[in-house]
């Protein structure tokens, strides 16, 4: 018989639940004390005691068994933020953090991170100094630029310049350029955001000098021209160059600004992509303001980095949302060091430089080691030359080669076990099938992604 409602022996079951102090004084929960903080154990047994709460109202005859604390404990213990292994092929890939740091850009975080920093103060006059001095000789040096400075990222330097140079003004863009770069950011809602008035020139496939020209007005508070970055304009076009619209622009007094996203500071030679300009590129040929991104094709940190003229630059220094835009010294750090990279010559060891040019022969060898080892545990899989991407929002024409494993089986499933599994793997499905690319797996990580691929493999029913 139903009880209040409740199938037969829900009340009993519910009862029969120990308390948490029961399970606190159990041989299970002292042993979790041995190892564990007293509230991450409290915590663990709550959850284990409401997901069986919830199991015996559903009719279920369950009951507690000390088997479940260990792993809510591990749960509970792992830190939300993790490493995962990246099998997507994708070098920038935005939702798994862009680029992997290098390993010296890493030890000054943690060599700044750990203690105090000269961060605001000039050591030489003891007087209060600026934190982007370490960033400026290098960001000259590389750009030819006469000052800079850096943000959150470069959304945010967007935000500022136009906030800051064209508040309740005029700002002329291409109609070819009022692109979405990703996760929502759409340069025309960045217009409005800093209260710009967006003055559209030209068509979606052609925009001319003279569509400028007609546009400019004592109203005007900027030009603006923006890198398409995750698209490419192909066919009948025409475009007007930043050298053009700085000879449009410097007679009239009117500041050139160039969003350019990805950033590129030495020439990246992938083969099949088209030539990217570098940004020493843009300043010499006349821009004003040129903003880009750090951990893009750079390979630094989550920054927004604006190079150009002393004067203009200085006008974002000196606005209000600056300080809010701020960088703080753990960026300041990483990216010194991936800029002087850049400047002594090392670029290609910067790793998100380094994936993106890794050669064909390199990723063969490596997706062969992979395909043993899984053989090894197990797992037959086909070894297939695939086309990628650098991700980011970067070189949308660029399909750089690769060697990857096809893995046969409910991909979708295999998937899941492989994301929620220790370590995390994310891969790619194609055509039904789990493809995992070994571009931007080390070599010391192959092994780990072939155990990681096993252990999801025996734990799916009809292994
Ligand atoms: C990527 C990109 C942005 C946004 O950069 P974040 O650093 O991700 O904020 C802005 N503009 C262009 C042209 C881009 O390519």
């Amino acid at each position: 018989m139903s009880d209040g409602g409740l199938p037969a022996g829900t009340r009993e079951r519910l009862r029969a639940l120990p308390s948490v102090e029961a399970v606190l004084v159990s041989e299970a929960g002292r042993a979790a004390l041995q190892i564990h903080p007293r509230p991450r154990v409290v915590e663990a047994i709550r959850r284990v005691l409401a997901v069986l709460r919830g199991r015996i109202l559903q009719g279920e005859a369950a009951s507690f068994s000390s088997d479940a604390l260990g792993p809510a404990l591990v749960a509970l213990a792992t830190p939300g933020l993790r490493p995962v292994l990246n099998a997507t092929g994708v070098v920038l890939h935005t939702n798994l953090g862009r680029a992997p740091l290098a390993p010296e850009a890493l030890a000054r975080v943690e060599a700044v991170g750990r203690g105090y920093s000269n961060l605001e103060v000039d050591l030489e006059s003891g007087e209060r100094g600026s934190r982007f001095a370490p960033l400026l000789e290098p960001l000259r040096a590389l750009t030819g630029a006469e000052d800079a400075m850096v943000v959150n990222n470069c959304a945010a330097a967007t935000l500022l310049v136009l906030t800051a140079l064209a508040e309740g003004r005029e700002v002329v863009v291409s109609r070819g350029e009022l692109v979405e770069i990703g996760g929502g950011f759409r340069v025309p809602d960045v217009m409005r955001q800093s209260h710009a008035t967006l003055v559209e020139v030209g068509t979606t496939n052609r925009t001319r000098r003279a569509d400028y020209e007609r546009a400019l007005s004592p109203a005007t508070a900027l030009v603006a021209k923006v890198h398409r970055s995750n698209f490419a304009l192909v066919g009948f076009t025409e475009e007007t160059t930043v050298e053009e619209l700085a000879r449009l622009c410097q007679p009239r007094g009117v500041p050139l600004f160039v969003d350019a996203g990805s950033g590129l500071l030495a020439p990246l030679d992938l083969p099949g992509a088209p030539a990217e300009p570098t940004m020493r590129g843009h300043v010499e040929a006349g821009a004003d303001l040129v903003a880009f991104s750090g951990d893009k094709l750079l390979g630094g940190p989550q920054a927004g980095i604006v190079v150009g003229r002393a004067f203009w630059v200085s006008r974002l220094r000196a606005h209000p949302l600056a300080r809010a835009l701020r960088v703080d010294k753990l960026t300041v750090a990483a990216l010194e060091v991936t800029l002087r990279m850049v400047q002594e010559g090392r670029g290609d060891e910067i790793p998100a430089r380094a994936l993106a040019l890794a050669s064909e022969p390199v990723l063969r060898a490596r997706a062969d080691v992979l395909r043993q080892r899984l053989a090894d545990g197990g797992v037959e899989v086909r070894v297939v030359h695939v086309e990628g991407q650098v991700g980011g929002g970067t070189l949308p024409l660029a399909r750089p080669r690769s060697w990857a494993c096809v893995v046969d089986g409910d991909a979708e499933a295999l998937a899941t076990r492989l994301r929620t599994g220790e370590p995390s793997v994310l891969g790619r499905i194609e055509e039904g099938r789990l493809v995992l690319d070994v571009r931007c797996i080390d070599d010391p990580d192959v092994a780990r992604l072939a155990e990681a691929v096993v252990a999801a493999r025996a734990s799916l029913p009809g292994a």
